[in-house]
Parts: C-alpha cells; structure tokens; sequence
C-alpha cells in the first residue's frame, strides 16, 4: 500500500473506471446479470459527494432469480466432502490476501473508513475464510448418546440457502463473517449488500467464483432494503437469514420470516459502556477508549460510545482524554495518516450533527468538536467530539449516534457503575478497566452483554461467540456457534432389536 495521498487516490480512481460505465447488476449463477428492473439509485462517495457509480434496484424477479440459483446449487454444494469444502474457501483466502489493496483502496473510497484500518480488513477477511474452511470436515460431526437398547446419534446438516444482509460501515469484513461459515457448512448464499456501500461486495463474488466456489453457491442481488432485502427475508425457499444492521430493522426481518417460521440471526446495534475505575492502568484505558469509539469513525457496533469514569479520577482523566480527542487527525480516507474519516452519507452525518443540538438543549457539555469538521473541499467530515458531565438519561447516552462521539458519564462505585451499564436498551458489549480481579470477575458476571473485554479494546478471537443480547441482537456467531446456525441437527435412534415394544389391540 503506498503511503502517499496522491498515489492512492490515481490508484482508487483507476479500479473505480469499471463501475462507471454501467449500472451495477446482480451476480446470478456465476454471472454478472443486469437485472429486470429499471430502477437504479446512485452511489455516492463520502469524501466529495460525487456519484461513484450507479446500482440497480433488485426487484421481485431478480431475488426470484437469485434464490432459484441458490436453491438449484444447493443440494451438490452440500454433498460435496468437507474437505473439497476446505480447499476451495482456502483458495476463496488466498485470492483474497492477493487483492488487499484493491479491496482496501475500494472500501475506503465507498465508505469513507481511513486506510490506516482498511488496510488490514481484507487479511482479516481472508482469515475469517481459512478459519471455517478449516473446520468444514468436521461441521456435520455429532455425538453418539447410546442407552441399554437403542443407539442415538446426531448429525448436522446444511440447513439450505440462507440470505445475508449486511450493512455499510465495514462490508468486506462482515460479508466474509457471515458468508465463510454459511458455505463451510454446506449452504448456499444470497447477499444483499448495503445500499450505501454496494461495491467491495460485488469483489468478494467475483473472488469466489474465480476461487472456485461453483456457480449458484454464491449470488449477490444489489438493491433497497424495503424491497429487495424485505424480498428475500420473506422468500419461502430461503432457510435462514443472517442479518447485521440497525435493530430496528431486525425486528422487521423478524416479522417478514415469520410466516415461512425462518430462522434469524441478528447483529444489531450497541451503547456500550466502557468502565474505568480508580485503580486501571490509566494510560493503557486512555489508548483503549479512544481506540474504541473514534476508530472506524465510531460507525461500529462494539464502539464503546458510553464512557463510564469513576468521580475520584474524571476531572484527571477527562482532561486527558479530551486532549487526545482534539489531536485526532481527520482527513481523506486514503491519507494513510488519517485516522478519523468523512462519514458515510450526508443523512447519516446529519444524523450525527444532529445529536450536537440535542446534547445541547438536554444540558450536556460539548468539551471537544460538536461540528462540522473544517476541510478544504468537499466531504462528509465531522468533528470528533467528546460529551462531558451526562446523565445516563440523556439521549447522546442512551441512543446509537454511530459516530465519533463519546459521552462521559461519571459513577462513584461498582454498584452505581453496573446500575449505569445495564440502564440500556442494547446489550453487544462491555469494557471494564481495573486492577481488582474479584471486581473484573463480578462485573463481567453482572453486566448484561454478549461481550465483555476487560483490560483490553475489542479482540477478536475466531472460536469465541460473538453476539448480543437485549435489543443487539439474537444468536451467536464465531467458531461451533456460527455452524449451530447455518445448520439443522438431527438424531437417529436406532433399536438393538432387544426392547419390548408396548402391544395394543391384540
Ligand atoms: P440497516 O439496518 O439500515 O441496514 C442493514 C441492511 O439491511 C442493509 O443492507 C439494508 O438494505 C437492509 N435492510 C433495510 N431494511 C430492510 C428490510 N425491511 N428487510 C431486509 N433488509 C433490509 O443498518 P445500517 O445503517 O446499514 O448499519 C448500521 C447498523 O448496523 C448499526 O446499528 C450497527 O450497530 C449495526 N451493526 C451491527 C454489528 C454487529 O455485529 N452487532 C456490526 C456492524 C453493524
């Protein structure tokens, strides 16, 4: 990756030129399709607002397309040996690993996310493939449960086609997190990627068709989540749908599998609370709470957007903090010193601008930004911005902003602290500071969250279950878990022949 601004832009420009020229389709049956319908929308770039490219709108005959694609490739996909499985989701990897820079450049210029974290989302892609890959020989493994005169076992199957619907703050990423362990498992994919951020999903098709991934295991159909994505959540023939978004949506998808009874797996939003008592390692939690809340301009769901100080260290550690947040350097996505990019959509930055007024009238302090960022040209740019001295009643601690803006909320005691934490509609995750570890321990035990870090930012390791619960989401996913999804189990119980039978009517 080069480290100059003007290098990578020529270099985005350049792989951009295929977009132009026509609509983007769908991908059916191992081909680029245009579609049926007429109907396109633009997509537009955060750095400038300029139209990238335009997107067909799916309609209903381009899902139907897509889904009889997915339902006609599926019964070979899943016959297929787990270990034919594996080779081609490591040669899925490998392509991957190959076009990082491609994919990187791409994904900054579509969604506005800095290089500096771009750059590495495309290993962790390919890496999220080799890891399920690895494990497709043995998904369909089950126990042997056997009793005096009969022998149980179980045995996991592909539970069909499945739908994944992803959303636009890190696509590449979160497609590969859903799609890796769907076709490990023997099912076959239809994705609808986000409306807002369209363009690294048609890559990651692309890569896996020429990988080797059989044609009709893996079709993409672009379009607007209220049809073509209600389309396909609705679509009988569709098994299960994986969805990552906003929970609001998730509650819909919810309701549109409902008459086909589909199963659902929801990754939904957060508020999470990062904790910091007296006795942390100050600095390491100062590295940590900035990292994760202005990383990925804070449009990330483990964002820890709810900072909780203990009233002994705020003023001391605020003032630490509210420094570093000032120095945050805002600029071009493809500016390898960038750290805090242009948003995504001038209706999401006006989202978050609007919560500057809000914080405002409900009596909250803007210590640092609460604007616009000033920027020579164009651009979705907004201040990273730090809310000080708010009650945990306060919309700016209770609502997502999904953006670079953190609001302080000081505790006086491990009680009080727990209290804030759980006062929350969401339940994604959870970030505790301290050097007690009988507290680490009770607090991670107490506070409602799929995830809990303490002492660390957000680390993913692939076998562990990573999830929410309350209003962030049902399911988990990440080693056996994302498997218990994508899966049906069943038993077969099979008689010695020695048991008596009960006999009626003789
Ligand atoms: P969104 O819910 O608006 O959209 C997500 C996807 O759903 C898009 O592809 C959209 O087209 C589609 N969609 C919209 N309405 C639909 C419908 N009725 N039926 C089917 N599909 C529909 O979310 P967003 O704004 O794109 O993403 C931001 C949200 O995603 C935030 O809330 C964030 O916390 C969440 N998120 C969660 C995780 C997680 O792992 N928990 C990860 C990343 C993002």
């Amino acid at each position: 990756m080069s480290t100059s601004l003007e290098a990578n832009i020529a270099k985005a420009t350049a792989l951009l030129e295929r977009f132009r020229n026509q609509p983007l389709g769908h991908f059916v049956a191992g081909k680029h399709e245009r579609g049926s319908s007429s109907e396109v929308f633009d997509n537009v770039s955060p750095i400038d607002e300029r139209v990238i490219n335009r997107v067909v709108s799916g309609d209903e005959r381009d899902v139907q397309a897509a889904v009889s694609a997915a339902a006609a490739a599926f019964p070979a996909w899943r016959d297929r040996s787990g270990t034919e499985r594996r080779k081609i989701l490591h040669a899925v990897a490998d392509a991957i690993e190959a076009r990082r820079e491609e994919i990187a450049l791409i994904e900054c210029t579509d969604t506005g996310q800095a290089l500096r974290f771009m750059s590495g989302a495309a290993l962790r892609a390919a890496e999220n493939f080799r890891f399920f890959a690895d494990r497709a020989p043995s998904a369909a493994d089950g126990v042997s449960l056997p009793t005096a005169e009969h022998m149980n076992y179980t045995m996991r199957r592909a539970i069909g086609p499945v739908a994944v619907i992803t959303p636009w703050n890190t696509p590449f990423m979160l497609s590969t997190w859903k799609i890796a362990p769907a076709l490990a498992a023997g099912c076959t994919v239809v994705h609808k990627p986000a409306e807002w951020s369209p363009l690294s999903a048609m890559l990651l098709v692309e890569i896996m068709t020429e990988a080797g991934v059989p044609a009709g295991v893996v079709n993409l159909v672009n379009g607007v989540g209220e049809r073509a994505g209600r389309l396909l959540t609705e679509h009988p023939a569709i098994r299960a749908t994986a969805f990552i978004g906003e929970s609001r949506t998730g509650s819909l998808i919810v309701g549109q599998g409902a008459p086909s009874l589909k199963r659902v797996h929801l990754e939904l939003g957060g508020k999470n609370p990062v904790i910091v008592f007296e006795d942390a390692d100050l600095d390491r939690a100062l590295d940590a709470v900035v990292f994760m809340i202005y990383s990925l301009n804070g449009e990330r769901c483990t964002s820890s957007s709810r900072l909780l100080v203990q009233r002994s260290i705020h003023d001391q550690f605020v003032d630490r903090l509210a420094s570093r947040v000032a120095s945050l350097k805002v600029g071009h996505p493809l500016d390898p010193a960038t750290e805090v990019g242009p948003l995504i959509h001038r209706q999401h930055l006006d989202k978050v601008l609007s919560y500057f007024q809000v914080a405002r009238e409900e009596g909250v302090d803007v210590r640092v930004g609460g604007a616009r960022a000033e920027h020579p040209g164009p651009g979705l740019y907004v201040q990273p911005t730090l809310l000080v001295n708010a009650s945990n009643r306060a919309r700016v601690a209770r609502e997502e902003i999904f953006g670079p803006v953190l609001t302080v909320i000081p505790f006086s005691d491990e009680t009080e602290a727990i209290e804030i934490a759980n006062d929350t509609e969401y339940g994604l995750a959870a970030y505790i500071w301290t050097a007690n570890s009988g507290r680490a321990f009770r607090m991670a035990r107490d506070i409602d969250a799929g995830m809990i870090w303490v002492n660390s930012e957000n680390n993913r390791h692939l076998p562990t279950p990573f999830g929410g619960m309350k209003a962030s989401g049902i399911g988990r996913d990440g080693g056996d878990y994302s498997f218990e999804f994508y899966m049906e189990i069943k038993n077969v119980c099979m008689a010695y022949g020695t048991h008596r039978i009960p006999t009626l009517g003789r």
